[in-house]
């Protein structure tokens, strides 16, 4: 259809030109108006409070500008407005919802067409034309309107118009202030603007003027991506069907859809760029089903987001420069689900908070941001459906909560919070230099769980014991190749200097199953977490382990080297782990390098199989730490990173506590030093249950480390023993209520 295209040629001039945004405006109304031949073209924007205010127009009474407002919802142009959908009418004054305003002097117009200004899914406006005559807009006529529109939308968000802290007001209007809920996966608070891990595509050139041209880029990457999305169906993990299939499969039949893939090529036609044909599709599907709460049409809405996405991504490739420049430096970061090595892509500096749509307590990326510091919170569904891109947005990591688009007097109250919570953490830095000593005097040690140098500063601020557990693979997803030999002792030296004299454990590569190295991908398999990992990987790349041994013997030169091996699972692992160390001690010693001054070798418990070799095991090791995240999973066999069953085992189930306690009874048979690593080490009232049940070693996230003494001080830990121990025979599925009541009868500050 030449003509449209012709207006939008002619209106992407007007953009280009150089007045001010107003004068612009007016100057599309007045182009719009001849082109369409209507008496009347007019543009309302949405201003702070709800209210559309008539900001350019041909055809009415120039008072009227600025004058002229409507609420959403009033008359034909609210009711655009408020159902995000164009209008056409022959003859609007007889429609109900018309409303006369006598300062346009507009009654003497009979047909009407009118569209909503659509940008993110949200309505921002409404364009119309009028003519005096009882005219038929033809569908083609409200397409053309619906792309200008789109231009329409560039302009009031290039900024001009109305100032930005309006703007920002209307945001927050045109989307309420909302709160959603989640589960904690970090402590802390934070304020800042979200950002979509999938980030969305700027889209710069809106108009085009060969849509052939436009419509065979459409096709290219159409099929591109419909090749990505094969290639997703055909990976072995899910190539044996279950329901993630049968969603993966509807998700390609959508994005084989006629009817979409139509309505693109409409909006290209109309003059738009393939991109911004997407984006306007997108834009009217969204805001359509913006107000639909059944269950059925939200996935279904996820999946056309997506699909836009995802087609956007073929479409625009956005340099690395411009994806990082756009960054706020306050940056919450939203995502469905993502890698730890993903989040480590983040300037560390800006990012304040993490929310995920699932996650559980002990997905890498949640273990990961809490090395980092930043509150998290998990399973918030529809979150990325319920905020925009650069909402401001308060995160509560304690409560789970996030507020976004909050509110004048929630803004305020952050800064009440901010102080409160730094309170409450200055309180633990007054616990600094007091024991970890329950009431009855039994003295835990509690120990830092650490992965970059840069958390060693923590061990100082809490005044922890030493580091429990050091992830060396932290350094290697942080890094662009493997580091070698050098660059490895080099890191490992700065964590010993600056744990200054206290025990640093080093744990040896824990790479694969969601802990995937950037560049070095290890195929996929079905179940990653039982998978090709961990010291598997290490035993069957033997120099790639030998290169970390090396690099740990000189960092340790002349000082203690503890070390430990993650996924140990039958005892001749073990062995060749240690006959691969021996190697590198002799190749020292050969060579007359110093040696460490004393070696701890021990291992990570996990896999619920060593737990049955124990008597051969503990003959070997110096020390067990357990990794209760991994051995629950296995234990209960549930995947740790399953948002469904986050909360179907339980920690402090009876089965999960009577195997930790038969595990202490042995070690301490042999003085076998025994400490737990997982993520409920860090959780108060199950660190209470560990001391319960014989654990005197701790290790966890340094934020932990002040509640977790806390609630030791205030223990009784002899009485706890002898009452776990009257529950032997209960069968129940969980004790946490039975012990979150022990604690609370006898004062214990969990
Ligand atoms: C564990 O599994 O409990 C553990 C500490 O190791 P990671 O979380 O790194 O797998
Ligand atoms: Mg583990």
């Amino acid at each position: 259809m030449p003509g449209s295209r012709r207006l939008l040629a002619r209106l992407r001039d007007v953009m280009a030109g150089s007045g001010s945004p107003q004068e612009r405006l007016d100057d599309i109304v007045t182009t719009i108006a001849m082109d369409f031949v209507a008496e009347v073209c007019s543009v309302y924007l949405l201003r702070a409070g709800e209210v559309l205010e008539l900001f350019a127009a041909t055809g009415l009474s120039r008072g009227a500008i600025h004058t002229t407002r409507l609420s959403i919802g009033e008359g034909l142009i609210g009711a655009i407005a408020s159902q995000a959908r164009p209008m056409v009418l022959e003859d609007a004054q007889t429609h109900p919802a018309f409303v006369y305003r006598p300062e346009t002097g507009e009654e003497i117009f009979h047909s009407l067409a009118g569209v909503p200004v659509l940008r993110g899914g949200r309505v921002t406006g409404v364009l119309a034309v009028q003519n005096q005559t009882r005219r038929h807009y033809t569908d083609d006529e409200v397409e053309t309107l619906e792309t200008i529109a789109m231009v329409v939308a560039e302009l009031i968000a290039g900024g001009g118009l109305i100032s930005p802290d309006e703007r920002q007001a209307v945001d927050g209007a045109a989307l309420l202030p909302a709160t959603l809920e989640g589960i904690r996966l970090n402590g802390g608070l934070a304020m800042g603007q979200a950002v979509f891990h999938e980030h969305q595509v700027p889209i710069t050139k809106l108009v085009a003027d060969e849509p052939r041209a436009e419509i065979s880029r459409l096709k290219q990457s159409m099929a591109e991506m419909h090749g990505a999305i094969d290639a997703m169906l055909e990976a072995s993990d899910v190539v044996n069907g279950g329901e993630h299939r049968d969603i993966l499969e509807t998700y390609r039949m959508f994005a084989e859809d006629a009817g979409w893939l139509a309505r693109i090529t409409e909006a290209i036609n109309t003059g738009l760029t393939a991109e911004a044909a997407v984006e306007k599709v997108r834009n009217d599907t969204r805001a359509r089903f913006r107000k639909q709460t059944d269950p059925y049409f939200r996935e279904l809405l996820h999946d056309f987001n997506d699909l836009a996405n995802r087609l956007l991504h073929h479409l625009v490739q956005p340099t690395s420069d411009t994806a990082a420049k756009d960054l706020p430096s306050d940056l919450i970061l939203f995502a469905r689900n993502m890698g730890p090595a993903e989040l480590m892509d983040y300037d560390r500096t800006r990012l304040r908070a993490l929310v995920l749509e699932g996650g559980s307590a002990t997905t890498h990326v949640a273990i990961v941001a809490r090395a980092l510091d930043i509150p998290v919170v998990g399973r918030v569904s529809d979150a990325l459906d319920r905020v925009e891109e650069l909402d401001t947005v308060i995160v509560d990591g304690d409560t789970a909560s996030i507020y976004i688009r909050p509110a004048e007097d929630t803004r305020n109250t952050y800064a009440d919070m901010l102080s409160a919570w730094n309170q409450r953490k200055a309180a633990y830095t007054t616990l600094r230099d007091v024991p970890a000593q329950t009431k009855d005097g039994t003295r835990i040690a509690l120990d830092i769980n650490a992965g970059l140098v840069a958390d060693m500063q923590q061990m100082e601020e809490t005044g922890a014991d030493g580091v429990g557990l050091y992830r060396t693979e932290i350094p290697f997803m942080n890094s662009a190749d493997f580091p070698d030999v050098d660059r490895q002792a080099k890191i490992y030296k700065r964590v010993i200097d600056a744990a200054a004299g206290k025990p640093v454990t080093f744990r040896t590569l824990d790479i694969g199953g969601d802990k995937n190295l950037p560049y070095w991908r290890t195929g996929t398999e079905e179940n990653p977490a039982m998978g090709w990992r961990a010291i598997r990987v290490a035993l069957d790349r033997p120099m790639l382990m030998r290169h970390q041994f090396r690099a740990l013997i000189r960092a340790a030169e002349g000082q203690e080297l503890r070390l430990m091996f993650p996924m140990i699972t039958e005892v001749s692992e073990f062995d060749d782990a240690r006959n691969l160390l021996d190697l590198e001690l002799s190749r020292a010693e050969r060579r007359g390098r110093p040696l460490p001054k004393k070696l701890s070798v021990g291992t990570m418990l996990e896999v619920p199989a060593l737990s049955f070799q124990l008597p051969v095991l503990l003959k070997r090791v110096d020390f067990i730490s357990v990794g209760s995240n991994d051995l629950f999973q296995f234990l209960f066999a549930s995947d740790r990173g399953s948002p469904h069953l986050a909360d179907r085992y339980d920690s402090l189930a009876p089965a999960a506590l009577f195997f930790l306690r038969h595990l202490v009874d042995n070690c301490a048979q042999t003085n076998t030093p025994l400490a737990l690593c997982g993520e409920i080490a860090g959780r108060p009232l199950e660190a209470m249950a560990l001391i319960g049940i014989g654990f005197r070693r701790l290790s966890m996230s340094p934020s932990s480390i002040g509640p977790v003494k806390t609630m030791i001080r205030s223990l009784s830990a002899d009485e706890l023993t002898r009452y776990i121990d009257s529950l032997s025979d209960h069968a129940e599925h969980s004790f946490r209520e039975k012990l979150r009541q022990f604690a609370v009868d006898h004062g214990v500050m969990i």
